[in-house]
């Protein structure tokens, strides 16, 4: 049976086939030319481009991802800085809020503006309790007219309206 020897479509050796279709001479031989089928069929199907077109899609998708987990933790720390923000507000309004019901004269002093008499009452209280707790006796005037004139508040409204100054003369003696 000599003649039925062939030769190996890789390596060239000559062999006798063990079944009709038998092409390789060995093992070796037939993984390199399933290999080689294989790189053939990839090239012929696209296979390759398809597989880089994939992974690039995977690497993409996990870029995407990984953006929006650090766009969310950003939105999530500005909402956490805005929400920190407003409770120092809020504290700071119940704060001055307290100290006002409480008759407190600065807190009142700033929330009313300079042309209200509830701000010169405010001032007139604070300038004279401020005098007590030094111990001196209070000389303050504004626009020339002292604090401790009984009708200080309604008078500066007047005086400022008329001069349109504010000119203080702090004086504890
Ligand atoms: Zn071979």
């Amino acid at each position: 049976m000599k003649n039925s020897m062939i030769s190996c479509v890789i390596c060239g050796e000559k062999f006798v086939p063990s079944t009709p279709n038998a092409k390789y001479c060995s093992p070796e031989c037939a993984e390199t030319g399933q290999n080689a089928r294989r790189r053939e069929w990839e090239q012929r199907t696209g296979y390759l481009e398809k597989k880089r077109r994939q992974a690039q899609e995977r690497r993409n998708a996990i870029k995407a991802a990984a953006q929006a987990e650090k766009d969310a933790a950003a939105r999530q720390a500005a909402e956490e800085r805005q929400r920190l923000g407003k409770e120092r507000i809020e504290v700071a309004q119940n704060a001055l809020i307290q100290s006002i019901e409480r008759g407190e004269p600065l807190a009142r002093m700033r929330v009313y503006p300079p042309n209200t008499l509830e701000y010169w009452e405010a001032y007139r209280d604070y300038d004279i309790s401020y005098a007590e707790s030094i111990g001196k006796r209070c000389y303050t005037t504004v626009n020339d007219i002292y604090v401790t004139d009984a009708d200080f508040p309604n008078l500066m409204i007047i005086s400022i309206r008329e001069l349109g100054q504010i000119r203080e003369d702090v004086r504890h003696v």
